[in-house]
């Protein structure tokens, strides 16, 4: 390749509606390339390009003069000489038919013999930024870099579709709406790339060439969408917030723009839709950093995500206008970009899964711990209550068997004690004796101080029986008003006598405060029976009844031992 000239001509000037070289005006001027690609902002100029081309070599040559700029609307191009084709007339405006080889840039193939010549003319004509980065190239290198090239992009977009088809798995199984969402969003910016790319013309309509041009705004449209509608799930700003109203406002502008770029012109649809992705962007980074900082965990890969694309569309605003000529290393740049936002938004989702795990084992957790103490303290609760009615039960059988005024031993315990006492004096052999105390002529200490008066005599009585009777298994009773009694086991006749002669001593001498400030004492009679062979309890009481009777009689404050039998006694 020699030379690269090129005239831009503005509309309604003859260049502008040649149609072909041979139209064009003969004083038409031509500014050199001066060895650099080509590349103009959006103008609605006609471009006019010439390439000279020489075969130095000595062989006839075979080579493709590339334009690898998938995206320009009409180019055509003429070769001067006998090659076939003379002209190609193709672009993106025209079914993928008309290029020479099935290829996403544009081929012309050149065949030059041994010091040909040849001049190629190329007119172009598109809307939106114009690259023309031209190259002569052998088919061996159109194979390879197409080679190299089919590796990264065959990774790129099957990475992307199977995380798409993926999230879309998630979404079924777990009936999260951003896992659905991101899908949306993957699919979008993979077709968005893909129609950039001139793939989507290659692959999805070859034959429509209507599609190649609005397919590029369309999903630029829709991708604006799926990215608010995945942030609006995923960043889980409240309703009514300004996050949210935010979000909302932008989803609706989005649909808005992507039902208008059905209808406005290509070069003003590109044009909005690429500001309005800016803006999302930047709403999106604004809003994330807001969550952020309310303390929303994910919103932190998900900052990540968006400067990397932020990036990404940089690198894309800045080639849709022209300020980076070179398409491949746009499309490479772009390309890392997105790979690097996907995967970062898929770890923010996994993040984000992590965080609501953890928040649902804390509850579980905190739930458990909370039943386990319930549980304790009604354990203890239960432990209280029961060890109180242990308390009470005792008190309650400490009551039912001991005299509330004296505390000694009651007649019912008496009554459950005594045949225990008989048994295990039987099954022994050894004594059992009974005495039977009666207060003499207490009538008339209640009858003169009063019943108060009476029960000080009786709890006095009471304190000198427990004084006297004091071998741990020897029981004073009060069985009756002021009728006491004493079992004890393992003693016979002579030592139960004593113990009644030390009690009636000890009560004749003790002297109580009358309420009228004297003082006065009482004696007691007592009758004492020891349990005969094969006694029963009934005729045990009689005898030692009949002795107290006979105690009575005989002038009181005496102790009478009764006789063996009872019949003796009558
Ligand atoms: P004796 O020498 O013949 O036994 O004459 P006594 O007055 O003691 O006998 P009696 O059986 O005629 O009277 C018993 C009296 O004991 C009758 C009652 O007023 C009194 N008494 C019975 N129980 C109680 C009591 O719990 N407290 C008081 N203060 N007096 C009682
Ligand atoms: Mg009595
Ligand atoms: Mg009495």
């Amino acid at each position: 390749m020699t030379y690269v000239c090129y005239h831009t001509a503005s509309p309604e000037t003859p260049a502008y509606t040649a149609q072909s070289p041979t139209q064009l005006p003969n004083d038409m001027s031509w500014s050199s390339a001066q060895g650099h690609d080509l590349v103009f902002t959006q103008t609605d100029s006609v471009y006019w390009i010439q390439v000279n081309l020489k075969n130095t070599s000595e062989e006839t040559g075979f080579w493709y003069l590339k334009l690898s700029y998938p995206l320009l609307d009409n180019v055509t191009f003429w070769q001067s000489g006998h090659a076939t084709p003379a002209t190609m007339a193709t672009g993106d405006r025209h079914a993928f038919g008309t290029r020479a080889v099935d290829y996403r840039y544009f081929l012309l193939p050149v065949t030059l013999g041994a010091d040909g010549a040849r001049t190629i003319t190329l007119r172009i004509q598109s809307s939106g930024a114009l690259n023309v980065p031209l190259s002569l190239v052998t088919p061996d290198e159109v194979i390879g870099e197409s080679n190299k090239l089919t590796m990264t992009h065959g990774m790129f977009y099957g990475a992307l579709l199977i995380l798409a088809v993926f999230n879309i798995l998630l979404f079924f199984s777990s009936r999260t709406v951003y896992y659905f969402h991101s899908a949306f969003f993957m699919t979008t910016l993979g077709l968005f790339m893909f129609a950039m790319g001139g793939f989507a013309n290659q692959y999805f309509w070859p034959d429509t060439p209507d599609l190649a041009n609005t397919s590029i705004p369309v999903s630029l449209a829709l991708c604006s969408l799926a990215m608010l509608l995945f942030s609006r799930s995923f960043l889980e700003a409240g309703k009514k917030t300004w996050p949210d109203r935010i979000m909302t406002s932008l989803i609706w502008v989005s649909s808005g723009f992507l039902v208008l770029t059905f209808i406005l012109p290509y070069t003003t649809t590109i044009a909005m839709n690429t500001i309005l992705g800016v803006a999302v962007i930047s709403c999106m980074m604004l809003v994330s950093i807001a969550r952020l900082r309310q303390g929303y965990q994910p919103a932190l890969w998900y900052v990540s995500a968006w400067i990397t694309m932020l990036v990404g569309v940089v690198i894309y605003a800045l080639a849709a206008f022209g300020f980076i000529p070179n398409f491949l290393a746009t499309e490479a740049m772009m390309q890392t970009a997105v790979g690097g936002q996907v995967v970062l938004l898929n770890y923010a989702m996994v993040q984000r899964w992590r965080l609501l795990n953890e928040k649902l084992l804390a509850v579980e957790s905190r739930a458990r711990s909370e039943m386990e103490s319930r549980v304790h303290e009604r354990t203890s609760q239960l432990r209280n209550t029961m060890r109180e009615l242990e308390k009470a039960n005792r008190q309650l059988a400490v009551l039912s068997l001991n005299d509330s005024l004296t505390g000694l031993s009651n007649r019912r315990h008496m009554d459950t004690r005594l045949p225990e006492l008989r048994a295990e004096s039987i099954r022994k052999g050894a004594p059992l004796t009974i005495a039977l105390i009666d207060a003499d002529h207490f009538k008339r200490i209640n009858d003169t101080w009063g019943h108060g008066f009476g029960d000080v005599f009786l709890q006095m009585i009471a304190e000198v029986l427990k004084k006297h009777a004091q071998r741990p298994r020897d029981m004073a009773v009060r069985f009756g008003g002021e009728e006491f009694a004493l079992l004890l086991p393992d003693t016979d006749l002579t030592g139960t006598l004593s113990v009644c002669e030390n009690i009636l001593d000890d009560i004749q001498n003790t002297e109580v405060e009358t309420p009228d400030g004297n003082f006065t004492s009482i004696t007691v009679s007592a009758g004492i029976a020891a349990l005969n062979a094969n006694e029963s309890i009934t005729d045990l009481f009689k005898r030692a009844d009949k002795a107290l009777y006979k105690s009575k009689s005989d002038g009181r404050n005496c102790v009478t031992v009764a006789s063996s039998t009872i019949l003796n006694l009558a």
